[in-house]
C-alpha cells in the first residue's frame, strides 16, 4: 500500500565494526564508574561531559558536511551508534534534540552564518537546544498556538509562553514555533520559527517537575523577547512546513522502542539467576519477538531516511507499535519480578523509572490517536 513499503535493511560491516566500537567505549565508561544505565535516559539524563566525550569520538552530527565538523558517515551508522547509546541507557539526553533535529532543521532550512555558528558546537556535545512547541492551552492541535512575534525594527519581539519543554534548563537554543501574521481559515498560514537564546532578557525557565521529582520539563515564559532578523528559521511563514520535517526525524529513530531496553536487559539478567519458569520464558520469548519486529521496522524507516524519503506514515506506525512495546516491558517487568522480591537496587531503580514515566511514551513526540489519524489518513480510511 503506498506510503506503507518497507524493504528489510542490511547493515554494511562498516556498521557493524562501528557498533562494535561503540560497544567497547560504553563498556570502558560504564566499568571506569563515568555512567549508570537508566531507562528514558534520551530523556532525563543529560549530562555534558559524556556528551563532549561523544563528540571528540566523532559521534555527533554524523551525517552532517564535513565543512560544519560533521562525518559524512550514513544514516546507517548512526542509528548503529544510536541504538547503541539507547540499550547502554547512557547519558546522552543533553545533545538529544539538537543531533537529532534541530542540527538537520538548520542544514535543511537555516542560513549559512546560523549553520556555522552552531552546527560545530553541536558536532563537538557543547550546544544543546530545546523544542519549543506544546504551550498550556496547545498540544495535539499545534497550528492554535498564541506565541507571538511582532515585527520591529531589525527583529521580532516574542511573547508567549510554552510548556513542557524538555532540557530547556540547560539548553543554549530553543527552536520556537510561534504565530508572525494574523489566523485566518488557514490555520496553518502565518507561522514561522524563531531561533531564541535562552540566555536572553524577557525568557524565564520554570521547572514542571516529574512524579519521580525529576526536573527534566519546563515552562518558559516569553516576554518582549527581541529576535533579531538573522534568528528566523527559514522562511517567514513557513514554521509549519518546516515543524512538520523536523517531526519526521523526532518519529522515527530508536529512541521510540528502546527508552525501557536497559530494564528488559536487566530482568533477563535478574531471570537467569532464578529456577526456569515456562511463564517467564513464554513473556521473554513475546517480547523479543517483539522487538525484533519493531526493530525490522525502525531499520526500514532509517533505511528510507537514508534514501531522501520521508516515510511520515510508517515513522508514525513504528511509533505507535514502539511506544506501546516500551510501556509493556515495564508491565511484564513488573508481573514477573517485583521491586519488592529481593533483587539489585539497579533493577529496581530501572523499573521505578519504566513504570513512572510510562505515561509520556505515548504522549511525547505525538499522542497514539494522532499518529492513527496520520496513518488512517494516509492509508486513505479518513
Ligand atoms: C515526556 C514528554 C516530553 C515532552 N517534551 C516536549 C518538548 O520538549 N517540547 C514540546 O513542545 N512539547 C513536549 N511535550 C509535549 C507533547 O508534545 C504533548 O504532550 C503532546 O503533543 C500532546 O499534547 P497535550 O499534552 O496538550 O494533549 P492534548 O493535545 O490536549 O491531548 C489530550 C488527549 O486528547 C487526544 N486528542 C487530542 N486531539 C485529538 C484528535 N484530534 N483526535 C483524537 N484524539 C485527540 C490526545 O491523543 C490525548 O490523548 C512532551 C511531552 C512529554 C510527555
Amino acid at each position: 500500500m503506498k506510503g506503507l513499503e518497507l524493504n528489510s535493511v542490511q547493515l554494511s560491516e562498516q556498521a557493524e565494526q562501528l557498533r562494535q566500537e561503540v560497544r567497547l567505549f560504553l563498556q570502558k565508561e560504564l566499568e571506569e564508574g563515568n555512567f549508570e544505565p537508566h531507562c528514558d535516559s534520551w530523556l532525563s539524563k543529560a549530562d555534558p561531559e559524556f556528551s563532549r566525550k561523544l563528540g571528540e569520538k566523532g559521534w555527533l552530527g554524523m551525517t552532517w558536511p564535513k565543512q560544519y565538523g560533521g562525518s559524512e558517515r550514513s544514516a546507517l551508522e548512526r542509528y548503529v551508534v544510536t541504538e547503541e547509546l539507547l540499550a547502554f541507557g547512557a547519558p546522552v539526553a543533553a545533545h538529544w534534540f539538537a543531533d537529532r533535529q534541530s542540527g538537520p532543521l538548520l542544514l535543511k532550512y537555516g542560513t549559512e552564518e546560523q549553520r556555522k555558528k552552531i552546527l560545530p558546537g553541536i558536532v563537538r556535545g557543547e550546544i544543546y537546544f530545546a523544542i519549543g512547541l506544546s504551550e498550556p492551552n496547545t498540544g495535539s492541535d499545534l497550528a492554535s498556538i498564541s506565541t507571538t512575534a511582532k515585527k520591529v525594527d531589525g527583529g521580532w519581539l516574542l511573547n508567549g509562553s510554552k510548556v513542557w519543554t524538555s532540557g530547556a534548563h540547560y539548553s543554549h537554543y530553543m527552536v520556537t514555533l510561534c504565530r508572525t501574521a494574523a489566523k485566518t481559515d488557514k490555520k496553518h498560514d502565518g507561522l514561522s520559527q524563531l531561533l531564541v537564546d535562552l540566555s536572553a532578557d524577557g525568557v524565564t525557565i520554570r521547572p514542571i517537575r516529574l512524579m519521580t521529582g525529576e526536573h527534566h520539563f519546563n515552562e518558559v515564559i516569553l516576554e518582549d523577547v527581541f529576535i533579531p532578523d538573522d534568528m528566523a528559521i527559514g522562511n517567514i511563514g513557513d514554521g509549519w512546513k518546516q515543524s512538520m520535517a523536523e517531526l519526521a526525524y523526532e518519529r522515527s529513530g530508536p529512541e521510540r522502542f528502546l527508552s525501557t531496553f536497559p530494564l528488559f536487559t536487566e530482568l533477563i539478567r535478574v531471570l537467569q539467576q532464578r529456577p526456569s519458569s515456562e511463564t517467564a520464558n513464554i513473556a521473554i520469548g513475546q517480547l523479543v519477538a517483539r522487538l525484533t519486529t519493531l526493530r525490522e521496522m525502525s531499520l526500514g524507516v532509517a533505511g528510507l531516511l537514508e534514501q531522501g524519503v520521508t516515510p511520515e506514515i510508517t515513522a508514525a506506525l513504528v511509533k505507535d507499535l514502539g511506544t506501546h512495546f516500551e510501556s509493556q516491558i515495564g508491565e511484564v517487568a513488573r508481573l514477573l519480578v517485583s521491586a519488592g522480591d529481593s533483587v539489585s537496587s539497579i533493577y529496581k531503580s530501572m523499573l521505578a523509572t519504566a513504570i513512572l514515566h510510562s505515561p509520556g511514551y505515548t504522549l511525547r513526540g505525538g499522542t497514539t490517536e494522532i499518529l492513527r489519524g496520520i496513518i488512517a489518513k494516509g492509508v486513505g480510511i479518513r
